[in-house]
């Protein structure tokens, strides 16, 4: 059996922020990633602008939300090339990247890391559990077993936590944030994404759906900018069969993607046919997943609720910032955005990382303790770099011993506030 001090599943980019932060630590970590890649929606469906890296403000030099690993990553990307910005959305600022370097980052990062084993293609499929302390896990089509004294769950979609029979919370899927296809096209002009003609194709795209010319599905679908000039991003915002939707549900999933391949390519023969600088476009990225937005959640010590985010609550054992609006997409055909009341961002507690019942158990990333609403705001990838990190350094700190006192958690969030450098406000 292998043993390690710190088990992570799942290697996205919360995944991959915590095992860094518990090998930087000092423990031998091992990173389980199902997928061939590192990276998570990000490297599987696609997804291209990281938000969540600066605070929410009317205007001036963008101001970072927290400093650590969310900082040091955004740098090395756009160092390497494979992020540009911050740009300006209304109150937001994000950083416009390629999923390709985003992946590459998520390796090379991880690969310095001499304390850090990184398996890929490795599902986490079971785990054990003795006296309210999680031992084992296996992965899916072996019986050896994955022993670890500390464990992350950074699945997106609490697989860990499920499989160790920790609370879990999933909203009915006629609530559930929608999921979504996106695709890039290349061979565009370099002008298609201007704002008068970005503003001319939504006309036409209304026309045509209202014509019967186009499939009502396609009503949300937003084309937006990558950073090579003769490319674009389509996301396709997905019904996915309405109140039927589950995201665990691997035979639903396949045949949701099925469908969204088609609207891709009916998507694209109507950009072809009725939209100047796209005649001769064509799809050249396909994404291996449909991007999947919200899943289960962990059920921690703390539910951060979607008050605390309007308020921009504050914790004694705050170990990170969530700098984003909660961001509702309950429909197909578009974003709802509700700001927090003050501007301020809210802090997020270390015990909304922490299992209410399976004692060594952490997560970060999507799958942290929150209900619906707030899970709108913290899900972003900035939020998800920075719980990331402050699981991982949290996980470090119990190999050594349980943390049993409220004065001790507090003590503990307070130096992990100093490595993730929660409210830094340092200009980007
Ligand atoms: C369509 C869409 C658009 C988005 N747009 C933006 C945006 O513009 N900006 C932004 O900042 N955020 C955006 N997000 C949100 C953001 O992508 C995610 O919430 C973010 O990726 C969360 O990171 P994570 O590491 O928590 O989860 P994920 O990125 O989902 O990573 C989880 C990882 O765990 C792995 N995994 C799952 N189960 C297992 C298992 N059993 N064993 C091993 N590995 C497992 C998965 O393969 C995956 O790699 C968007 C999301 C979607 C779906």
């Amino acid at each position: 059996m292998k043993k390690f001090d710190v088990v992570v599943v799942g290697g996205g980019s919360a995944g991959v922020a915590a095992a860094l932060g518990a090998a930087r630590a000092g423990c031998s970590t091992l990173l389980l990633e199902r997928a061939s890649r590192l990276g998570g929606n990000v490297a599987q469906a696609l997804v291209h602008s990281i938000c969540g890296l600066f605070e929410i403000s009317e205007g001036g030099r963008p101001r970072l939300a927290n400093g650590g690993f969310a900082l040091e990553f955004a740098r090395q990307l756009v160092a390497a090339g494979g992020a540009r910005g911050p740009l300006r959305m209304g109150r937001l600022d994000v950083l416009l990247q390629e999923p390709a370097a985003f992946a590459r980052t998520c390796l090379q990062l991880t690969a310095c890391e001499p304390r850090l084993t990184v398996w890929r293609e490795a599902r986490v499929e079971s785990a054990f559990v003795r006296d309210g302390i999680l031992e084992r896990v296996t992965l899916c089509g072996s019986e050896e077993s994955v022993e670890g004294r500390v464990f992350v769950d950074a699945s997106g979609d609490a697989a860990l936590a499920r499989a160790a029979g920790a609370a879990t919370e999933q909203v009915p899927g006629a609530q559930m944030q929608r999921p979504a296809f996106i695709f890039g096209l290349a061979q565009v002009a370099p002008d298609v994404m201007e704002e008068e003609r970005r503003l001319r194709l939504v006309g036409a795209l209304r026309s045509a759906i209202r014509e019967g010319a186009l499939s009502p599905a396609l009503a949300g679908a937003a084309v937006r900018p990558t950073c090579e000039g003769d490319q674009v991003r389509v996301t396709l915002d997905l019904d996915a069969r309405g109140g039927e939707y589950d995201p665990l549900n691997e035979f639903l999933l396949a045949g949701v993607h099925r469908e969204a391949c088609a609207l891709a390519e009916e998507f694209t023969g109507f950009l072809r046919r009725e939209i100047r600088g796209f005649e001769g476009a064509e799809i050249w990225e396909w994404p291996a997943r449909l991007g999947i937005r919200e899943g289960a959640r962990l059920v921690g010590e703390y539910v951060l609720s979607a008050e605390d985010v309007l308020e921009g609550a504050t914790f004694s054992d705050a170990v990170c910032v969530s700098a984003w609006p909660i961001e509702m997409r309950e429909t197909a055909t578009g974003p709802r955005l509700r700001y927090p009341e003050r501007g301020k961002s809210v802090q997020v507690p270390l015990r909304a990382l922490l299992s209410r019942e399976v004692s060594n158990l952490w997560a970060a990333g999507r799958c942290l303790s929150c209900t619906h609403e707030a899970h709108a705001a913290i899900r972003v990838i900035g939020t998800a770099l920075a719980t990331g990190e402050a699981a991982g350094r949290a996980a470090a700190a119990m190999v050594s011993g349980p943390l049993v006192a409220t004065g001790e958690r507090d003590a503990l969030a307070a130096r992990i506030r100093a490595v993730t450098g929660a409210g830094a406000l340092e200009e980007w």
